[in-house]
């Protein structure tokens, strides 16, 4: 059945996609299970070649890329550039200088005393079939920044974009064409269900980043399969600024960092809490910043109409219970525009959804501090953690203060645009999630550890290998007392003596 069929810039119709049927999933899985094994074993370089001609693809669909991305999604054709296509195009480059070191072995010392003979390495292994599920807000950026770390370490994916971005999905899979062996990178459409298929088709990584109810949902079913799940969720970023910021660019900064993307940026600035010393200053600046923005230029539309319903409750509830509207705060009326909003929220309005729950929309709450303490306070007082920034002219106060933040990551003068830096992790804390994606950390999900230990030995038995005479305690009691910090100097000899008579014994299996 075809879906996402309308534009949320103005209604117009969009090219029909049809969902590939959910019953198909678990043979899509297993296709990628077999093209895996070849496609693991390839020279690690033969990868990166394939790869890195991606970089160059990227940037000449970059056009194609904007003009799908405004067309399914409403976003701002600059947005598209800065997010969706250079980055990613920094992102291959990242990933093939450094896929070789990341993946070498990691050789491990051992004591020559308690093991003799003995060499031990960490390989990294590809975990084998990832199943990669992804939102509708950066419906190119995220799915590769898990695609190209996780193929160039010798994994297959199964893709499912979502439902509200199927366009950008089938994009990708083309961006890939010809670069991968058959069944390596399989992109499959539809919702909720054909996710499911594929969180049931039992692969060996789930890769998520989406709503906090779906993830839950995803690791309650890999649990049942104890699959290892990789969950990237919401937020309800903090800015915290502090009474010395420089004015002009704090506003500008919280503007962009709240209205991007629509708001509907997982690490949007979601909450601001502003020192009382130059509150007025800096909500004045913002409210007049905000009131130049143009409606689909600077900030797009909604992109679902269920995230315009959100937005529309949040709003409507905070003024009701006396927040005051500052600028914005309706639909526009055109396709799924609503205002970019500030709103300022006094103490006892802290419970409102405005202020707990992620509005994922163009609306920024405001509230006033008396001083840091309380805004690193209330800042914390969230269930999720993903990104944070506190604002401050001084970098070694806005340091400390970043340590006491409940966030993976944490800007000073800046806020939330680290996803686009490869070399940089991206996770969160509590409902944002435990996923980690970009730099070494990220791979680290994507491969599992396997310890390879090689024994060039030629005693004929070990230590510890049957059968169990008198010498083996008469030499591991040696063993604890020559370890030992508390025993004398004169235990330790008769100990060393002990150990020197009967340890060759063991060596021998007697
Ligand atoms: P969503 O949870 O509704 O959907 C995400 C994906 O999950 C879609 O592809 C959807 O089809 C699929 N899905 C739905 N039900 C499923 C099921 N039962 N089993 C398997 N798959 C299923 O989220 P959304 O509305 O597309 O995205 C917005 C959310 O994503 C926001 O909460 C946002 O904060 C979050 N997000 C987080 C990050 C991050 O890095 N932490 C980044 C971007 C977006």
């Amino acid at each position: 059945m075809p879906f996402s069929t309308i534009s949320p810039l103005d209604g117009a119709p969009l090219d029909p996609v049809e969902a590939t049927p959910a019953d198909s999933v678990a043979r899509l899985v297993s296709r990628a299970r077999d093209a895996q094994a070849s496609w693991a074993v390839k020279p690690l370089t033969e990868r990166m070649e394939a790869i890195y001609k991606l970089k160059d693809r990227i940037l000449d669909a970059g056009e194609q890329i904007a003009k799908v991305l405004r067309a399914e999604c409403g976003k701002p054709e600059g947005e598209s550039w800065t997010a969706e296509v250079i980055p990613n195009a920094d992102l291959v480059v990242h990933w093939v200088d450094a896929i070789e070191e990341a993946l070498a072995p990691e050789e491990i010392s051992l004591d020559p005393m308690s093991y003799p003979g003995k060499t031990g390495a960490i390989h990294a292994v590809p975990r084998g079939v990832i199943a990669l599920i992804t939102p509708w807000n950066f419906p190119v950026a995220i799915p590769l920044r898990t695609l190209v770390p996780a193929l160039l370490a010798g994994n297959a994916v199964v893709f499912k974009p979502s439902e509200h971005s199927p366009r950008a999905g089938a994009l990708i899979g083309k961006l890939f064409e010809g670069l991968l062996p058959h069944d390596v990178l399989t992109v499959i459409q539809g919702g909720g269900d054909v996710g499911a298929a594929l969180v049931e088709a039992k692969p060996d990584l789930i890769v998520f980043t989406g709503s906090v109810p779906t993830g839950r949902k995803i690791a309650e079913a890999a649990a049942r399969s104890l699959i290892p799940v990789s969950l990237e969720l919401g937020g309800k970023d903090a800015a915290i600024v502090l009474d010395d910021a420089d004015l002009e660019r704090t506003a500008r900064g919280l503007v962009w960092g709240a209205f991007n993307n629509a708001g509907q940026n997982c690490a949007s600035i979601e909450r601001v809490y502003v020192h009382a010393k130059i509150a007025t200053s800096l909500i004045d600046k913002m409210v007049a910043l905000t009131k130049t923005l143009r409606i689909g230029e600077d900030v797009g539309p909604l992109t679902t109409r269920a995230q315009l319903e959100t937005v529309q409750r949040h709003v409507e509830a905070a003024t009701a219970s006396g927040a005051k509207l500052l600028c914005g705060g309706h639909a526009t009326g055109s396709g799924l525009a609503f205002e970019p909003t500030i709103v300022r929220i006094d103490d006892d309005t802290d419970r409102l959804e405005v202020m707990t729950e992620e509005t994922f929309g163009p609306v920024l709450p405001v509230v006033v501090v008396r001083d840091e303490e309380e805004a690193v306070r209330r800042a914390n007082a969230s269930r999720f953690g993903l990104t944070a920034s506190v604002w401050t002219k001084k970098v070694t106060r806005g340091e400390q203060l970043a340590e006491r933040l409940r966030a993976g990551v944490v800007t000073i003068n800046n806020h939330g645009f680290t996803a686009a830096i490869a070399a940089a992790p991206w996770s969160g804390v509590g409902e944002s999630g435990f996923g980690v994606t970009n730099s070494k950390h990220a791979l680290r999900e994507f491969t599992r550890p396997r310890f390879v230990l090689v024994d060039r030995s030629s005693a004929k038995s070990e230590l510890w290998w049957m059968p169990y005479t008198p010498s083996l305690v008469a030499t591991v009691k040696a063993l604890a007392i020559l370890r030992s910090a508390s025993r004398g100097i004169g235990e330790k000899l008769r100990a060393l003596i002990q150990l020197l008579t009967n340890a060759p014994k063991r060596l021998m299996g007697r």
